[in-house]
């Protein structure tokens, strides 16, 4: 529990939320700015910042959380097509609230509502060469 966090404020029954899924561990709510219609959060009651504050036992207990709550709302009305799972790291990374979360944006269709997926295609200006140095990088940093 962080006082002046928003995300504690909201697990203490301080502040109010649109709540579909709590246990132990996770609570999951609506978010508030509805992106596409069902629009909901998945929090840690734990207060962490971001993805690389999990250790495996909290990873365990709260991501596996993920498809669960992916498949309520997709079953949740016949209109949603898909959904997008998004969790941002970071203010470069667009994070706002600084208590980790991960966001589920539900799709309709591909481009009939406010949220566009877009990633950047940048991969003619990368080298094989290049893509083995990246890889090479992030392995030598694995915590295995
Ligand atoms: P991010 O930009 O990834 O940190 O996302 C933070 C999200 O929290 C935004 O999508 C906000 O709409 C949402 N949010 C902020 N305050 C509340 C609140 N009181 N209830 C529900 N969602 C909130
Ligand atoms: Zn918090």
């Amino acid at each position: 529990m962080q006082t002046d966090c928003i995300f504690c404020k909201i697990i203490q029954g301080d502040i109010p939320s649109t709540k579909v899924y709590e246990d132990d561990d996770v609570l999951a709510f609506l978010d508030i700015s509805q992106t596409t219609p069902g629009h909901t959060l998945l929090i840690p009651k734990k207060h962490i910042e971001n993805i690389f504050e999990y250790d495996d036992e909290l990873a365990s207990r709260v991501l596996t959380k993920i498809p669960m709550i992916a498949r309520a709302i997709k079953q949740s009305d016949p209109a949603i097509k898909g959904l997008n799972i998004l969790n941002n790291n970071g203010e470069e990374a667009y994070q706002s609230v600084f208590h980790s979360h991960i966001h589920f944006v539900p799709r309709f269709t591909r481009d009939n509502d406010d949220f566009s997926m877009h990633f950047t295609d940048n991969s003619a200006k990368y080298s094989a060469t290049d893509l083995n140095e990246i890889a090479a990088k992030i392995r030598t940093n694995l915590e295995v």
